[in-house]
């Protein structure tokens, strides 16, 4: 891929594309790296289409985080963390062949499925801390950039620390990681507790009717367009798969701003859509996929005229 002066200019020298996998954001449209023999795992050549599109839409860096889930002793020694590893050298092969370059990006130490904060100033952790990054530096031959979170997800502050701590121990793990791969990149990165930064929202309400009016019209353009699909275009998934998909939200969105729903089925529409992954897996230590289901059907029920109590189902 040669990169155009044009798109420098206009979208800056490193254009990144990050696949955030993690345990808390599996869905329908996420793959599955972590929990073998449960629902949307990709094989090699779905890494591969995904790889193309990237690089077609115009990236030069795929980032992916590797997980609290991978980042611990029972990854290393179990089959789905060597199987990560395999795929992921997979896939820097095949990034680098389309002049794509490939970045991880870790916690300083947040260990495990637990998401457990370990804490720099203890010794021994400390000593558990080095051991997991200069494992999975060792594992992650390919990678052309190491990213490091000091205080994403979580940081200690007990025992001592502080943001600089933390500062201090992301400039030596740094260090380790250019000691066993030479030629990468170190990135410290800001996001996330004790610097702050999570997302900014941006409030855009249109009433209920015209919402529903505009989904509807969403809904039929995408019926209509079904005869012009481009089943050549680069992208993973497939380009009537992306149409279907859209489709189907188009609808949920029509229905659930549309006169009398029935939020409660609705709920469970898109829950069996996006996230029943989870139905599979239990609990995870962070609820965002329950608080994203029951917050999208909730933005509509607050709109909506007080339904007739539905026999057999609680209302307020
Ligand atoms: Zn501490």
């Amino acid at each position: 891929m040669t990169d155009d002066p044009t798109t420098s200019h206009q979208f800056g020298e490193r254009r990144t594309y990050y696949n955030n996998f993690a345990g808390h954001l599996l869905n329908a449209y996420s793959p599955n790296m972590t929990y073998p023999g449960s629902a949307h795992r990709w094989s090699d050549s779905d890494w591969c289409a995904c790889i193309d599109m990237v690089a077609g839409f115009g990236y030069n860096v795929f980032e992916f985080w590797l997980v609290p889930r991978l980042f611990c002793r029972q990854a290393l020694e179990s089959d789905f963390g060597r199987e990560f590893s395999r795929r992921m050298n997979v896939v820097c092969d095949h990034a680098h062949r389309c002049g794509i370059q490939v970045e991880f990006i870790c916690g300083l130490a947040t260990v495990g499925d637990a998401w457990h904060t370990y804490c720099p100033n203890v010794p021994s952790t400390w000593d558990e801390i080095r051991f997991l990054w200069d494992q999975w530096t060792r594992n992650s031959t390919g990678i052309d950039i190491v990213g490091i979170s000091p205080g994403d997800p979580g940081a200690c502050s007990r025992n001592g620390c502080t943001a600089l701590t933390y500062i201090d121990k992301s400039c030596e793990i740094a260090e380790r990681v250019k000691h066993d791969l030479p030629s990468c990149e170190i990135e410290l990165h800001t996001w996330g507790p004790p610097f702050l930064g999570w997302g900014n929202y941006l409030d855009i309400n249109p009433t209920t009717p015209e919402y529903h009016t505009r989904m509807v019209e969403l809904r039929d353009l995408l019926t209509a367009l079904a005869p012009a699909v481009n089943h050549e275009a680069s992208l993973h998934p497939a380009p009537e798969t992306y149409r279907r998909e859209l489709l189907f939200f188009a609808q949920l969105l029509a229905d659930l701003s549309g006169p009398a729903p029935d939020f409660d089925a609705l709920a469970e529409r898109y829950w069996q859509r996006v996230y029943s992954i989870y139905d599979q897996l239990g609990e995870h230590v962070d609820p965002r996929p329950r608080h994203a289901t029951r917050s999208l059907v909730d933005a509509f029920r607050k709109h909506s005229t007080k339904p007739e109590p539905v026999p057999g189902k609680w209302s307020e």
